[in-house]
């Protein structure tokens, strides 16, 4: 008798009012130069927050839901040398998922310091099934660094995950990730977009190599495809939505959700597109959460626009199209809305 495989579940992931997402980049230094990298001192800071500024900041969301969930990041996290120490009190305070992104270079004897306890994801972040591809966008060695960084914490049992950031330079080997993440044993695998930010303008405009943003047609051929089938091989895969018909709902996470992007200036974002202005509606001054004054991001999160999101309208309009009557083809939606297909 023939066995039937489960298809994998498709589902939209909503943006729930009852949980709190901190994302806090405890630096901005890093060891590499990606060149689609969207930290930008100049409106992030340079400066590494001390462990005590991180455990008063984190215990300000802490306090305010049992379940709030932290995602640790910079630069590169683990070039902070108290970053065990950060993981471990948030884990006492009462965070229920805790997540380090990094490069894979694992700086300071990183794997050692924590346990799989501590943490409930190691997210590394690869940009091309083959060295060449993702050494051009991240640099020479960073493949080796990552692949090493991921088969050393699974050997030490953690569980892993794994960002793709989709571009022109790497969407071709996007399909061949999958065997790749099956072999390597990583769980979740994240698929994002680049987006017009920090030095990706540069990387956009580049002469001799430009890293662009994908085509909508291109967008939607190949995500949603590779995503099924990567699911197929047992892994939870998530991709942003991008791209919503015009007859779809369309929300702004600023106005429902409760996502918290933390610099070490104290400068604390509701909308990573927002991140490259001053736009910021809170930040932390002597280590108490405060209200910025209008005009900040809140103020547009309020407007109502037929293209959907607000801010892409506003930094990077070239993913919008028109019809002849001037009207939009279709809506952009908040970047921060996921499709996640569970095997
Ligand atoms: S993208 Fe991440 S790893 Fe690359 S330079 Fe920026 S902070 Fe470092
Ligand atoms: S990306 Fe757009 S829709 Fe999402 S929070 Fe920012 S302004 Fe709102």
């Amino acid at each position: 008798m023939a066995v039937i495989q489960p298809l994998p579940m498709k589902k939209t992931v909503s943006f729930a009012a009852d949980s709190i997402n901190v994302f806090l980049h405890i630096l901005t230094r890093c060891n590499l130069n990606c060149r689609h990298c969207y930290i930008n001192p100049d409106q992030h800071g340079s400066n590494s927050l001390s462990l005590s500024a991180i455990c008063d900041w984190l215990q300000v969301f802490a306090g305010r839901t049992s379940s709030a969930n932290l995602i640790l990041l910079g630069g590169e996290p683990t070039l902070h040398p108290d970053l065990p120490l950060a993981v471990r009190r948030a884990r006492a305070m009462g965070y229920q998922s805790i997540t380090v992104d990094t490069n894979g270079y694992l700086f300071h004897d990183f794997l050692t310091r924590v346990t799989p306890q501590d943490l409930d994801y190691l997210s590394f972040s690869l940009d091309g099934a083959e060295r060449e591809t993702n050494d051009k966008i991240r640099g020479k060695g960073s493949y080796d660094a990552c692949i090493s960084g991921i088969r050393a914490a699974k050997e030490r049992d953690f569980h892993t995950s794994l960002i793709y950031t989709v571009s022109s330079a790497n969407i071709h080997e996007l399909p061949r990730m999958g065997r790749l993440l099956a072999d390597m044993g990583i769980e979740r695998f994240f698929i994002q977009v680049i987006g017009l930010r920090g030095d990706s303008v540069r990387a956009a405009s580049d002469t001799n190599a430009p890293i662009r943003p994908v085509a909508r047609e291109q967008w939607l051929s190949v995500i949603p495809r590779v995503a099924e089938e990567i699911a197929k091989s047992g892994i939870v895969v998530t991709y942003p939505k991008v791209y919503l018909d015009l007859a779809e709902p369309f929300a702004c996470a600023g106005n429902v959700a409760e996502n918290y992007f933390i610099f070490p200036n104290g400068r604390v974002y509701r909308c990573p597109l927002c991140e490259d202005f001053p736009l910021h509606s809170l930040a932390f001054v002597e280590n108490k959460l405060q209200d910025m004054p209008p005009i900040n991001e809140k103020s547009l999160f309020q407007l109502n626009i037929p293209e959907g999101c607000v801010m892409n309208r506003l930094v990077q309009p070239g993913n919008l199209e028109y019809r002849e009557d001037g009207s939009p083809a279709y809506k952009i939606a908040c970047c921060l809305l996921k499709e996640e297909i569970h095997p």
